[in-house]
C-alpha cells in the first residue's frame, strides 16, 4: 500500500528516503515542501530530480483533505467542512482578527464529534464519532493556507515570503471535539504545527471542558501552549446539568489544577463562559466567577449562546444584551479582563458543531 507521507513522523520519512538509496539531505527538503511550501502532491517538489518524483508517486502520496463545503459570513468569518478519508465530516471556522487586516485565527477540529454531551452545543449533540489523527488535524491549517490564503502557493513561492499576503496568526482549538480526549493525537499536531510549519507556541490555544488529569499532562508534554476552559456555570447544580463532565472532574479541582498550571511570565488563562438565558448568567453567578478565579492569572471571554439556525425549539437562549453587559460589568469592576466574544459567523452558524448538524440535516 502507497504509505501517505503526512502520516509519517520525521523519523519515517528519512527511513523511506534511505530505503530508496537517496541522500539524507532530500528528508529535509521534502518536510519543508510539505509543512512550509505547502505541497500537496510529489509533482510541485520542483527541486527534487524527476526519478525520484516518479519513484515517489509510486510508492507514497500527500494525503489532502476534501473540502465539501465553504460558507462565508457578512463579517468575514469562513467555515470550512472537511470530508475524511472514511466519510467523517469535520468542521473549521477561519476568523478575521479585524476586518481587513489580512490576518486570521483559524478555530480547528480534534475529534469528529464530541462524547463530552454539553447541552448548549450542537457537537455535543451528535455524539462522539472518532479522535482525529495527527495528520488529520494538521491538514485543516494546511487546507485552509492552502486553499483559502495563499491562491497559487507555487507561483507564489510559498508561504511566508510575502508580508501582504494573508495569514494565520493563531490557531485555537476550539472547534469539533475535547482536545485532551484525543492528547496523543493533538500533542503529535502541535509538535508538526510548531516545529515544522513554524508557528509559535504562545498563538496557539488549547479549549477544554477540564480533563483535570490532562491538563496536567499538557503543561509537562505541550509546556507553552495557551490553556483555554469552558467553565460555563459557577455552581455544581449547574454545572453538571449543562456539562455532564463536572459529575467526573468537578469544577473546584478543575480550578485548583489552574492555580497549579505553570504559567509563563505574562500569560493568562482564558475562561470562557457561555451566557444563557435563565441558566447561568445572574448577578450572584457574576459575583461568584470573581470569587472562584481569584488567585488564577485569568482573562474570561463571556460568549452568548449561539443557538443552531435550524434549532425549532430553543431550549436555550441568548440572554438580553443588557444582562450581558451586566455581567461584564460585575467581572471588570473586580478587575478581571473580560471581553464579550460576539459570535462571529452567527449567520453562517458558525459555534461549534452547527455548520455539519447543518450540511447533514
Ligand atoms: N471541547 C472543547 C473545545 C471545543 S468547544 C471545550 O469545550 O472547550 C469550544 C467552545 O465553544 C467552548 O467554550 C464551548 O463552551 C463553546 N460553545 C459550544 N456550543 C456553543 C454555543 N451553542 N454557543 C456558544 N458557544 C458554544
Ligand atoms: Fe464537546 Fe466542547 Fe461541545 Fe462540550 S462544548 S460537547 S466538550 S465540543
Amino acid at each position: 500500500m502507497k504509505k501517505n507521507f503526512k502520516q509519517l513522523s520525521q523519523k519515517e520519512i528519512a527511513l523511506f528516503i534511505h530505503q530508496l538509496r537517496q541522500k539524507p539531505f532530500r528528508v529535509k527538503q521534502i518536510i519543508h515542501w510539505i509543512y512550509g511550501k505547502l505541497a500537496s502532491s510529489f509533482n510541485e517538489m520542483t527541486d527534487l530530480p524527476k526519478e525520484l518524483r516518479e519513484e515517489l508517486n509510486k510508492t507514497a502520496f500527500i494525503s489532502n483533505l476534501h473540502l465539501l463545503q465553504t460558507r462565508v459570513s457578512g463579517d468575514g468569518t469562513h467555515k470550512f467542512l472537511f470530508e475524511l478519508e472514511d466519510g467523517e465530516t469535520i468542521e473549521s471556522v477561519l476568523m478575521p482578527n479585524t476586518l481587513g487586516d489580512g490576518k486570521f485565527t483559524l478555530c480547528i477540529s480534534s475529534q469528529a464529534g464530541c462524547a463530552m454531551g454539553c447541552a448548549f452545543c450542537t457537537t455535543g449533540k451528535l455524539g462522539f464519532k472518532r479522535n482525529l489523527k495527527a495528520y488529520e488535524i494538521v491538514d485543516q491549517v494546511i487546507s485552509v493556507e492552502r486553499s483559502f490564503l495563499i491562491p497559487s502557493p507555487v507561483a507564489g513561492g510559498g508561504k511566508g515570503e510575502d508580508d501582504s499576503q494573508q495569514k494565520i496568526t493563531n490557531i485555537v482549538f476550539m472547534g469539533m471535539g475535547e482536545p485532551l480526549n484525543n492528547f496523543n493525537e493533538v500533542a503529535e499536531a502541535l509538535w508538526k504545527i510548531t516545529g515544522l510549519m513554524g508557528f509559535s507556541k504562545r498563538r496557539i490555544t488549547i479549549s477544554t471542558a477540564g480533563i483535570i488529569p490532562k491538563i496536567y499532562e499538557l503543561a509537562e508534554k505541550a509546556p507553552d501552549i495557551n490553556l483555554a476552559i469552558s467553565l460555563n456555570a459557577t455552581t455544581d447544580e449547574i454545572r453538571n446539568k449543562i456539562m455532564p463532565v463536572n459529575k467526573k472532574y468537578p469544577f473546584k479541582k478543575l480550578l485548583k489544577a489552574c492555580k497549579e498550571f505553570p504559567l509563563p511570565p505574562r500569560r493568562f488563562i482564558t475562561f470562557e463562559y457561555v451566557l444563557i438565558d435563565g441558566t447561568n448568567d445572574t448577578e450572584e453567578d457574576a459575583a461568584r466567577l470573581v470569587k472562584l478565579l481569584k488567585g488564577i492569572r485569568s482573562k474570561v471571554n463571556l460568549i452568548p449562546y449561539n443557538p443552531p439556525l435550524q434549532e425549532k425549539s430553543q431550549v436555550y437562549r441568548q440572554p438580553s444584551e443588557n444582562r450581558i453587559l451586566e455581567f461584564q460589568k460585575i467581572l471588570h469592576n473586580a478587575g478581571i479582563t473580560v471581553l464579550i466574544r460576539k459570535s462571529m459567523g452567527a449567520d453562517i452558524s458558525a459555534a461549534c458543531g452547527q455548520l455539519k448538524a447543518a450540511y447533514s440535516s
